[in-house]
Protein backbone atom coordinates (compact mmCIF):
# COMPACT_ATOMS: atom_id res chain seq x y z
CA UNK A 1 0.00 0.00 0.00
CA UNK A 2 1.20 3.41 -0.83
CA UNK A 3 1.73 6.25 1.55
CA UNK A 4 -1.05 8.60 1.40
CA UNK A 5 -0.69 12.46 2.53
CA UNK A 6 -3.76 14.42 3.02
CA UNK A 7 -4.31 18.08 2.18
CA UNK A 8 -6.98 20.61 2.70
CA UNK A 9 -8.72 22.25 0.15
CA UNK A 10 -9.58 26.67 0.41
CA UNK A 11 -13.05 25.44 0.91
CA UNK A 12 -15.13 22.39 -0.64
CA UNK A 13 -15.69 22.91 -4.63
CA UNK A 14 -18.94 21.43 -5.50
CA UNK A 15 -18.00 20.40 -8.62
CA UNK A 16 -15.28 18.64 -6.84
CA UNK A 17 -17.32 15.98 -5.10
CA UNK A 18 -16.55 13.84 -8.14
CA UNK A 19 -18.63 11.24 -10.14
CA UNK A 20 -19.32 7.73 -9.94
CA UNK A 21 -17.59 5.23 -11.13
CA UNK A 22 -21.32 3.12 -11.18
CA UNK A 23 -23.74 5.48 -11.95
CA UNK A 24 -24.46 5.46 -15.95
CA UNK A 25 -23.25 8.63 -18.00
CA UNK A 26 -25.18 10.37 -20.21
CA UNK A 27 -23.33 10.71 -23.69
CA UNK A 28 -22.32 13.85 -25.00
CA UNK A 29 -23.81 14.89 -28.33
CA UNK A 30 -21.09 14.07 -31.00
CA UNK A 31 -22.08 14.08 -34.68
CA UNK A 32 -19.97 12.78 -37.41
CA UNK A 33 -19.98 15.38 -40.28
CA UNK A 34 -20.57 14.37 -43.50
CA UNK A 35 -18.04 13.48 -47.00
CA UNK A 36 -15.07 13.04 -45.08
CA UNK A 37 -11.80 14.10 -47.04
CA UNK A 38 -13.59 17.87 -47.21
CA UNK A 39 -14.41 17.83 -43.54
CA UNK A 40 -11.03 16.86 -42.85
CA UNK A 41 -9.69 19.46 -44.98
CA UNK A 42 -11.48 22.08 -43.19
CA UNK A 43 -11.69 20.85 -39.80
CA UNK A 44 -8.12 20.10 -39.34
CA UNK A 45 -7.94 24.13 -39.25
CA UNK A 46 -4.21 24.07 -40.14
CA UNK A 47 -4.58 24.08 -44.29
CA UNK A 48 -4.75 21.03 -46.03
CA UNK A 49 -3.01 17.96 -44.96
CA UNK A 50 0.94 17.19 -45.78
CA UNK A 51 1.24 20.29 -48.25
CA UNK A 52 3.97 22.48 -47.07
CA UNK A 53 3.04 25.95 -45.21
CA UNK A 54 -0.31 23.92 -44.59
CA UNK A 55 0.26 24.78 -40.31
CA UNK A 56 0.94 28.44 -41.36
CA UNK A 57 -1.95 28.91 -43.77
CA UNK A 58 -4.24 27.23 -41.23
CA UNK A 59 -3.54 29.33 -38.23
CA UNK A 60 -3.85 32.45 -41.04
CA UNK A 61 -7.85 31.24 -41.38
CA UNK A 62 -8.72 30.33 -38.01
CA UNK A 63 -7.65 33.70 -36.99
CA UNK A 64 -9.11 35.66 -39.86
CA UNK A 65 -12.21 33.73 -40.08
CA UNK A 66 -13.28 33.18 -36.54
CA UNK A 67 -16.14 30.96 -36.10
CA UNK A 68 -17.05 30.70 -39.67
CA UNK A 69 -14.60 27.82 -40.18
CA UNK A 70 -17.04 24.80 -40.47
CA UNK A 71 -16.88 21.77 -38.58
CA UNK A 72 -15.03 23.61 -36.25
CA UNK A 73 -14.66 24.74 -32.32
CA UNK A 74 -12.78 27.10 -30.85
CA UNK A 75 -11.61 26.93 -27.44
CA UNK A 76 -12.51 31.06 -26.76
CA UNK A 77 -13.32 34.18 -28.74
CA UNK A 78 -9.62 34.61 -29.11
CA UNK A 79 -7.89 31.04 -29.26
CA UNK A 80 -8.66 28.54 -31.59
CA UNK A 81 -7.10 25.68 -29.13
CA UNK A 82 -5.17 26.92 -26.24
CA UNK A 83 -1.93 25.10 -27.90
CA UNK A 84 -1.59 28.01 -30.35
CA UNK A 85 -1.34 31.63 -28.57
CA UNK A 86 -4.12 34.20 -28.71
CA UNK A 87 -5.03 35.98 -31.87
CA UNK A 88 -3.31 39.12 -32.22
CA UNK A 89 -0.48 38.38 -30.48
CA UNK A 90 3.02 39.08 -31.44
CA UNK A 91 3.45 35.32 -30.39
CA UNK A 92 0.81 34.45 -32.92
CA UNK A 93 2.16 35.88 -35.75
CA UNK A 94 5.43 34.41 -34.51
CA UNK A 95 3.87 31.10 -34.96
CA UNK A 96 2.56 31.54 -38.48
CA UNK A 97 6.18 33.21 -39.36
CA UNK A 98 8.10 30.64 -38.08
CA UNK A 99 6.12 27.57 -39.48
CA UNK A 100 6.51 29.24 -42.85
CA UNK A 101 10.65 29.23 -42.35
CA UNK A 102 10.49 26.01 -40.72
CA UNK A 103 8.37 24.57 -43.53
CA UNK A 104 11.10 26.05 -45.95
CA UNK A 105 13.97 25.10 -43.72
CA UNK A 106 15.00 28.72 -43.79
CA UNK A 107 15.66 28.58 -39.63
CA UNK A 108 12.41 28.39 -37.89
CA UNK A 109 11.87 26.31 -34.67
CA UNK A 110 8.93 24.67 -32.78
CA UNK A 111 5.67 26.41 -32.36
CA UNK A 112 5.85 25.39 -28.58
CA UNK A 113 8.13 23.95 -26.26
CA UNK A 114 7.26 22.42 -22.76
CA UNK A 115 10.09 23.37 -20.51
CA UNK A 116 10.15 21.30 -16.52
CA UNK A 117 11.54 23.60 -14.90
CA UNK A 118 11.76 21.10 -11.83
CA UNK A 119 11.36 17.36 -11.64
CA UNK A 120 10.61 17.95 -7.88
CA UNK A 121 6.71 16.96 -6.80
CA UNK A 122 4.70 16.37 -4.12
CA UNK A 123 2.52 13.51 -5.91
CA UNK A 124 3.76 9.83 -6.40
CA UNK A 125 2.10 9.09 -9.72
CA UNK A 126 2.06 5.36 -11.32
CA UNK A 127 2.32 7.23 -14.66
CA UNK A 128 5.01 9.57 -14.06
CA UNK A 129 6.47 10.24 -17.42
CA UNK A 130 9.42 11.53 -15.57
CA UNK A 131 10.84 7.92 -13.96
CA UNK A 132 14.38 6.76 -14.74
CA UNK A 133 15.44 10.85 -14.57
CA UNK A 134 17.71 12.72 -13.06
CA UNK A 135 16.33 14.54 -9.91
CA UNK A 136 19.57 16.72 -9.91
CA UNK A 137 20.93 20.25 -11.57
CA UNK A 138 17.72 22.17 -11.63
CA UNK A 139 18.71 25.03 -14.05
CA UNK A 140 18.97 28.27 -12.57
CA UNK A 141 16.68 31.34 -12.93
CA UNK A 142 19.33 33.06 -15.28
CA UNK A 143 19.94 29.42 -17.61
CA UNK A 144 16.00 29.19 -17.42
CA UNK A 145 15.47 32.98 -18.57
CA UNK A 146 18.73 31.96 -21.47
CA UNK A 147 16.68 29.12 -22.39
CA UNK A 148 13.67 31.22 -23.02
CA UNK A 149 15.04 33.80 -24.66
CA UNK A 150 16.48 31.22 -27.23
CA UNK A 151 13.21 29.60 -27.46
CA UNK A 152 11.85 33.09 -28.75
CA UNK A 153 14.49 33.68 -30.87
CA UNK A 154 13.79 30.01 -32.66
CA UNK A 155 10.39 31.92 -33.63
CA UNK A 156 8.65 29.70 -30.49
CA UNK A 157 5.00 31.62 -29.95
CA UNK A 158 4.15 28.92 -26.84
CA UNK A 159 6.22 28.09 -23.51
CA UNK A 160 4.61 25.70 -21.37
CA UNK A 161 5.99 25.39 -17.56
CA UNK A 162 6.00 21.58 -16.64
CA UNK A 163 7.48 19.66 -14.14
CA UNK A 164 7.94 17.98 -11.74
CA UNK A 165 5.25 20.31 -10.21
CA UNK A 166 6.38 23.43 -11.54
CA UNK A 167 4.82 25.81 -8.94
CA UNK A 168 7.00 24.34 -6.05
CA UNK A 169 10.06 26.42 -8.04
CA UNK A 170 9.80 29.59 -5.73
CA UNK A 171 11.40 31.49 -9.29
CA UNK A 172 7.87 30.06 -11.28
CA UNK A 173 6.32 33.47 -11.36
CA UNK A 174 9.36 35.23 -12.31
CA UNK A 175 9.82 32.80 -15.71
CA UNK A 176 6.07 33.28 -15.97
CA UNK A 177 6.76 37.45 -16.04
CA UNK A 178 9.64 36.45 -18.17
CA UNK A 179 7.84 35.18 -20.74
CA UNK A 180 5.45 37.21 -21.16
CA UNK A 181 7.82 40.46 -21.27
CA UNK A 182 9.69 38.29 -24.37
CA UNK A 183 6.31 38.36 -26.02
CA UNK A 184 5.64 34.86 -26.06
CA UNK A 185 2.27 33.14 -24.43
CA UNK A 186 2.91 31.83 -20.77
CA UNK A 187 1.41 28.53 -19.88
CA UNK A 188 1.64 25.73 -17.26
CA UNK A 189 0.53 22.60 -16.64
CA UNK A 190 -0.21 21.56 -12.50
CA UNK A 191 -0.95 19.02 -10.31
CA UNK A 192 -2.68 22.07 -8.59
CA UNK A 193 -1.59 20.88 -5.56
CA UNK A 194 -0.37 24.89 -4.74
CA UNK A 195 -3.69 26.34 -6.33
CA UNK A 196 -5.20 28.09 -3.11
CA UNK A 197 -7.05 31.00 -4.45
CA UNK A 198 -4.22 33.71 -3.07
CA UNK A 199 -1.70 31.72 -5.33
CA UNK A 200 -3.95 31.80 -8.21
CA UNK A 201 -4.17 35.32 -7.78
CA UNK A 202 -0.52 36.13 -8.10
CA UNK A 203 -0.08 33.75 -11.29
CA UNK A 204 -2.47 36.17 -12.99
CA UNK A 205 -1.05 39.10 -11.43
CA UNK A 206 2.40 37.21 -12.93
CA UNK A 207 0.61 37.40 -16.52
CA UNK A 208 0.16 33.61 -17.07
CA UNK A 209 -2.23 33.00 -20.04
CA UNK A 210 -3.08 29.36 -19.88
CA UNK A 211 -3.09 27.08 -16.88
CA UNK A 212 -3.85 23.13 -17.29
CA UNK A 213 -4.53 21.36 -14.54
CA UNK A 214 -4.06 17.32 -15.00
CA UNK A 215 -6.33 15.04 -13.67
CA UNK A 216 -6.16 11.51 -14.15
CA UNK A 217 -9.96 10.48 -13.14
CA UNK A 218 -13.32 12.42 -12.63
CA UNK A 219 -13.94 10.49 -8.87
CA UNK A 220 -12.33 12.14 -6.64
CA UNK A 221 -11.54 9.25 -4.59
CA UNK A 222 -9.75 7.33 -7.74
CA UNK A 223 -7.72 10.75 -8.67
CA UNK A 224 -6.21 11.34 -5.18
CA UNK A 225 -5.38 7.61 -4.89
CA UNK A 226 -3.05 7.32 -8.34
CA UNK A 227 -1.29 10.65 -6.83
CA UNK A 228 -1.26 9.62 -3.39
CA UNK A 229 -2.30 12.46 -1.79
CA UNK A 230 -5.78 12.79 -0.07
CA UNK A 231 -7.80 16.23 -0.98
CA UNK A 232 -5.61 16.42 -4.56
CA UNK A 233 -8.79 16.71 -6.57
CA UNK A 234 -10.87 19.46 -4.78
CA UNK A 235 -7.88 21.46 -4.61
CA UNK A 236 -7.16 21.13 -7.88
CA UNK A 237 -10.59 21.51 -9.18
CA UNK A 238 -11.10 24.52 -6.66
CA UNK A 239 -8.17 26.42 -8.22
CA UNK A 240 -9.28 25.98 -11.62
CA UNK A 241 -12.41 26.80 -10.89
CA UNK A 242 -11.27 30.11 -9.28
CA UNK A 243 -8.62 30.72 -11.72
CA UNK A 244 -11.64 30.79 -14.34
CA UNK A 245 -14.17 33.18 -12.57
CA UNK A 246 -10.06 36.03 -12.40
CA UNK A 247 -9.92 35.83 -16.37
CA UNK A 248 -7.20 33.30 -16.45
CA UNK A 249 -8.14 30.49 -19.34
CA UNK A 250 -8.02 27.21 -17.99
CA UNK A 251 -7.98 23.49 -19.52
CA UNK A 252 -7.90 20.13 -17.84
CA UNK A 253 -5.70 17.48 -19.16
CA UNK A 254 -5.80 13.99 -18.71
CA UNK A 255 -5.09 10.90 -20.53
CA UNK A 256 -7.17 7.94 -21.93
CA UNK A 257 -6.58 4.54 -20.73
CA UNK A 258 -8.73 1.22 -21.75
CA UNK A 259 -9.87 1.31 -18.25
CA UNK A 260 -11.48 4.95 -18.59
CA UNK A 261 -12.77 4.71 -22.15
CA UNK A 262 -14.74 1.89 -21.27
CA UNK A 263 -15.96 3.64 -18.47
CA UNK A 264 -16.30 6.95 -20.34
CA UNK A 265 -14.49 8.98 -18.28
CA UNK A 266 -13.39 11.20 -21.48
CA UNK A 267 -17.70 12.56 -21.10
CA UNK A 268 -17.30 12.90 -17.48
CA UNK A 269 -14.44 15.46 -17.42
CA UNK A 270 -16.22 17.47 -20.13
CA UNK A 271 -19.07 17.69 -17.69
CA UNK A 272 -16.57 18.27 -15.18
CA UNK A 273 -15.14 21.08 -17.28
CA UNK A 274 -18.48 22.28 -18.24
CA UNK A 275 -19.11 23.01 -14.35
CA UNK A 276 -15.91 24.35 -13.67
CA UNK A 277 -15.82 26.94 -16.64
CA UNK A 278 -13.10 25.47 -17.89
CA UNK A 279 -12.49 26.04 -21.76
CA UNK A 280 -10.26 23.17 -23.44
CA UNK A 281 -10.23 19.52 -22.21
CA UNK A 282 -7.00 17.69 -23.77
CA UNK A 283 -7.34 13.81 -23.73
CA UNK A 284 -3.83 12.49 -24.31
CA UNK A 285 -3.65 8.73 -25.16
CA UNK A 286 -2.02 6.51 -22.58
CA UNK A 287 1.89 6.22 -23.84
CA UNK A 288 4.13 3.74 -22.44
CA UNK A 289 6.85 5.72 -21.17
CA UNK A 290 8.51 6.86 -18.00
CA UNK A 291 7.37 4.30 -15.10
CA UNK A 292 5.05 2.80 -17.92
CA UNK A 293 7.66 1.52 -20.29
CA UNK A 294 7.56 -1.58 -20.58
CA UNK A 295 3.72 -1.69 -20.80
CA UNK A 296 2.46 -1.76 -23.99
CA UNK A 297 -0.17 -3.88 -23.56
CA UNK A 298 -1.58 -0.30 -22.21
CA UNK A 299 -1.64 1.07 -25.85
CA UNK A 300 -5.22 2.01 -27.08
CA UNK A 301 -7.17 -0.50 -29.41
CA UNK A 302 -8.23 1.34 -32.87
CA UNK A 303 -11.65 1.48 -31.60
CA UNK A 304 -10.91 3.25 -28.85
CA UNK A 305 -8.96 5.73 -30.74
CA UNK A 306 -12.16 6.06 -33.05
CA UNK A 307 -14.29 6.78 -29.54
CA UNK A 308 -11.93 9.50 -28.80
CA UNK A 309 -11.49 10.89 -32.13
CA UNK A 310 -15.38 11.03 -32.52
CA UNK A 311 -15.86 13.33 -29.80
CA UNK A 312 -13.39 15.91 -31.24
CA UNK A 313 -14.60 15.74 -34.91
CA UNK A 314 -17.97 15.93 -33.61
CA UNK A 315 -18.05 18.52 -31.34
CA UNK A 316 -18.64 21.35 -33.25
CA UNK A 317 -22.25 21.08 -33.05
CA UNK A 318 -22.18 21.74 -29.47
CA UNK A 319 -22.79 25.27 -28.65
CA UNK A 320 -21.23 24.87 -24.97
CA UNK A 321 -18.84 23.18 -22.49
CA UNK A 322 -14.91 23.08 -23.37
CA UNK A 323 -13.19 22.65 -26.75
CA UNK A 324 -12.37 18.93 -26.61
CA UNK A 325 -8.82 17.90 -28.12
CA UNK A 326 -7.77 14.27 -28.28
CA UNK A 327 -4.98 12.94 -29.05
CA UNK A 328 -6.26 10.01 -30.69
CA UNK A 329 -7.76 12.70 -33.78
CA UNK A 330 -4.82 15.21 -33.58
CA UNK A 331 -2.28 12.60 -34.16
CA UNK A 332 -3.68 11.13 -37.55
CA UNK A 333 -1.38 11.85 -40.14
CA UNK A 334 -4.07 13.48 -41.67
CA UNK A 335 -4.68 15.59 -39.48
CA UNK A 336 -1.47 17.19 -37.47
CA UNK A 337 0.27 14.11 -36.99
CA UNK A 338 3.15 13.51 -34.57
CA UNK A 339 4.15 17.18 -33.27
CA UNK A 340 7.25 15.85 -31.95
CA UNK A 341 10.30 17.67 -33.52
CA UNK A 342 8.29 19.87 -35.31
CA UNK A 343 5.94 21.68 -33.50
CA UNK A 344 6.66 21.27 -30.27
CA UNK A 345 9.80 20.11 -28.16
CA UNK A 346 10.21 19.51 -25.06
CA UNK A 347 13.54 20.44 -22.48
CA UNK A 348 14.08 18.62 -19.05
CA UNK A 349 14.75 20.34 -15.62
CA UNK A 350 18.43 19.85 -16.17
CA UNK A 351 18.28 21.02 -20.14
CA UNK A 352 18.30 17.78 -22.01
CA UNK A 353 16.21 18.33 -25.00
CA UNK A 354 13.45 15.92 -26.02
CA UNK A 355 10.93 15.52 -28.93
CA UNK A 356 8.33 15.50 -26.60
CA UNK A 357 8.18 15.07 -22.65
CA UNK A 358 6.88 11.07 -23.96
CA UNK A 359 10.09 10.49 -25.87
CA UNK A 360 12.81 9.54 -23.43
CA UNK A 361 15.60 10.56 -26.01
CA UNK A 362 17.51 13.69 -26.04
CA UNK A 363 19.51 15.37 -28.78
CA UNK A 364 21.81 17.38 -26.73
CA UNK A 365 21.84 19.60 -23.59
CA UNK A 366 20.97 23.17 -23.71
CA UNK A 367 22.95 23.99 -21.09
CA UNK A 368 25.89 23.35 -22.88
CA UNK A 369 25.38 24.09 -26.34
CA UNK A 370 22.84 26.39 -28.33
CA UNK A 371 19.43 25.92 -28.70
CA UNK A 372 19.39 26.72 -32.84
CA UNK A 373 22.28 23.65 -32.94
CA UNK A 374 20.22 20.69 -30.74
CA UNK A 375 17.16 21.41 -33.14
CA UNK A 376 19.05 21.67 -36.35
CA UNK A 377 20.66 17.99 -35.54
CA UNK A 378 17.22 17.19 -34.27
CA UNK A 379 15.24 18.01 -37.38
CA UNK A 380 18.72 16.39 -39.55
CA UNK A 381 18.17 13.21 -37.91
CA UNK A 382 16.10 10.12 -40.22
CA UNK A 383 13.66 9.43 -38.26
CA UNK A 384 12.59 13.18 -37.51
CA UNK A 385 13.05 13.99 -41.42
CA UNK A 386 9.89 11.66 -42.00
CA UNK A 387 6.97 14.31 -43.46
CA UNK A 388 4.01 13.27 -41.25
CA UNK A 389 3.68 10.09 -38.81
CA UNK A 390 1.24 9.79 -36.34
CA UNK A 391 2.42 9.39 -32.77
CA UNK A 392 5.81 8.16 -32.58
CA UNK A 393 5.85 6.60 -29.12
CA UNK A 394 2.77 4.56 -29.68
CA UNK A 395 3.81 3.33 -33.29
CA UNK A 396 5.31 -0.55 -32.69
CA UNK A 397 8.41 -0.22 -35.34
CA UNK A 398 9.25 3.61 -33.40
CA UNK A 399 9.74 1.26 -30.30
CA UNK A 400 11.36 -0.95 -31.65
CA UNK A 401 14.26 0.62 -33.32
CA UNK A 402 14.67 3.28 -30.93
CA UNK A 403 12.85 2.72 -27.16
CA UNK A 404 13.88 -1.17 -26.99
CA UNK A 405 17.30 -0.09 -27.19
CA UNK A 406 17.37 2.27 -24.08
CA UNK A 407 19.64 -0.28 -21.61
CA UNK A 408 17.26 -1.58 -19.08
CA UNK A 409 19.21 0.56 -16.61
CA UNK A 410 20.19 3.85 -18.05
CA UNK A 411 19.16 7.32 -16.78
CA UNK A 412 16.73 8.84 -18.93
CA UNK A 413 16.53 10.70 -21.31
CA UNK A 414 19.07 8.65 -23.18
CA UNK A 415 21.22 10.18 -25.87
CA UNK A 416 19.73 9.54 -29.71
CA UNK A 417 23.36 9.02 -30.96
CA UNK A 418 23.92 6.12 -28.69
CA UNK A 419 21.17 4.22 -30.28
CA UNK A 420 22.46 2.29 -32.87
CA UNK A 421 20.99 2.77 -36.59
CA UNK A 422 19.75 0.31 -39.00
S1 LIG B 1 5.67 10.94 -30.00
FE1 LIG B 1 4.74 12.62 -31.17
S2 LIG B 1 2.55 12.35 -31.11
FE2 LIG B 1 3.46 10.98 -29.58
S3 LIG B 1 3.33 12.14 -27.69
FE3 LIG B 1 5.33 12.61 -28.59
S4 LIG B 1 4.98 14.42 -29.91
FE4 LIG B 1 2.99 13.60 -29.36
Amino acid sequence: MKDIKTIEPEKECSAARGGDAETEVESIPVYRPPLKKIRRFFYRNLGPPRMPLAFSLGCFLVERFPQRIPFTKYASQDHYTFYIPPFGTKAYRRVIKGGILRDLDLGGGPSAVTLAITARCPCSCYHCSADRRSRKNEMSTEAAKDVIRQCVELMTGSIVLTGGEPMIREDHLELISYIRDMEATPQMFTSGYFLENSRVEMLKEAGLDVLFVSLDSPIAEEHDLTRGIEGLFSKACQGLKYAAQIGIRTGISTFATHESVSRKYPELFFRLGEELGVSELTIFDVTPTGKLIDKEEMLLTSEEHRYLSDLQEGQFIRKTGPKIVTMSYVNYPSIIGCFGAKYQIHITHDGYVTPCDFTPLHFGNVLEEPLSVIWNRMRAHPEYRKKTVSCRMQDPEFRRRYIKKIPPDAQLPYPMERIPME
